[in-house]
């Protein structure tokens, strides 16, 4: 069972649990400020968290629902499409397909249920008294990342207004 998405370069980098770490190259600078310092070069490691928790969530989910109708569910899988995979910053983030199939591993049914009438209550509250729910956690918006570049409600969540606001860079004036 699985789902297609078409996302970005950054959220896929993050889903392989990619990142860069510096290696000492073995050779040292002869001159300048750095001088004597031995020289790093930037490599890709792949061990990292894999960022799949909403994509997690959701599979769940439909395995829950495909279960209680009697079907069963071996295999869950994302097929992620990299929208920017012909630009320059997804080959500088180590995306260079255009496709990736990322394994989902199973979550515990009372997780996802739990989690699930937890988001269902929130989105009630909020309808019925009219007021936001409250503000994404760290790890949901990707410790900000999401709100400046990716999410689709930034327009109306005053915590992404702010930061984006927060964020932007003064005009620069050219005389
Ligand atoms: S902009 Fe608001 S709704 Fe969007 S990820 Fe950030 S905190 Fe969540």
């Amino acid at each position: 069972m699985g789902d297609i998405k078409v996302t970005s370069s950054y959220k896929i980098m993050k889903a392989l649990g990619k990142y860069k770490v510096n290696v000492p190259t073995g050779e040292f600078y002869k001159s300048g400020v750095k001088k004597g310092k031995e020289k790093y070069k930037k490599e890709w490691c792949e061990d990292g968290v894999k960022g799949t928790l909403d994509w997690a969530i959701q599979l769940n989910y439909y395995r829950i629902l495909l279960e209680q109708q009697g079907l069963s569910v071996t295999k869950m899988v994302i097929q992620a499409m990299c929208r920017d995979n012909n630009l320059r910053i997804a080959s500088e983030r180590g995306i260079d397909q255009a496709i990736y199939l990322l394994p989902i591993h199973p979550i515990r049914d009372q997780w996802i249920q739990r989690y699930m009438r937890y988001k269902a209550k929130a989105l009630q509250v909020a309808l019925e008294t009219r007021t936001l729910p409250s503000v994404c956690r760290a790890k949901e918006r990707w410790n900000n990342r999401k709100c400046l570049d990716y999410c689709n409600v930034v327009g109306h969540c005053p915590y992404g207004n702010r930061l984006k606001v927060a964020t932007e860079k003064p005009l620069q004036v050219v005389s």
